[in-house]
């Protein structure tokens, strides 16, 4: 398996749009992603969001890592550990991020990335430091979403407009590896 990070993509072809969407992010499910994408080491990971979507507002419920494979500049998920993450999802939470973690700063899409995102209706982040937090949230996240066939990366000011923090309901957290 080749190191996604040799994977360069061209560049974006028209400038990103803010939408009006907004993803509601408790400070729980960040924590709670950093500690599943570290329990890979110095190995690149996988985790997914989940919640209740309620016109352009959407809240994260639940953040789980899949059963996956991960190399020190890739991952992969099977489509068996995919079914196996959302079997007992409540009814009504729809998925709202797949986040990965690079081993360095850069947290732009590789064409890895472009290929292997499960759905074009969610966001992308990629994680720095394998997951280790190195700088408060939001500063070097990369945030990518899908529009005008490209997954375009966010820049700050838009990234703080599409992801809010703030306290929400108690948060779900699964590890199926
Ligand atoms: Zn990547």
């Amino acid at each position: 398996m080749q190191d996604e990070y040799l994977l360069r993509r061209a560049p974006a072809p028209s400038p990103y749009v803010p939408s009006r969407l907004v993803l509601k992010l408790p400070p729980t499910a960040i924590a709670a992603t950093c500690e599943m994408l570290q329990r890979a080491g110095r190995r690149e990971a996988c985790v997914f969001w989940y919640g209740d979507r309620d016109g352009d507002v959407a809240m994260v419920r639940s953040a789980r890592a899949p059963r996956q494979q991960s190399t020190p500049g890739n991952y992969h998920v099977e489509a068996d550990a995919m079914r196996e993450m959302v079997h007992d999802l409540p009814d009504g939470w729809k998925p709202l991020a797949q986040i990965h973690s690079h081993p360095g700063a850069n947290t732009e899409h590789s064409r890895y990335d472009d290929a292997m995102i499960s759905s074009r209706r969610i966001l992308s982040l990629v994680f720095p430091a394998y997951g280790m937090q190195t700088a408060p949230w939001p500063q070097g996240i990369g945030v990518h979403e899908w529009q005008n066939d490209y997954w375009h990366m966010l820049a700050p000011r838009q990234v703080q407009d599409r992801l809010v923090m703030m306290p929400g309901p108690a948060l779900d957290k699964r590890d199926f590896r």
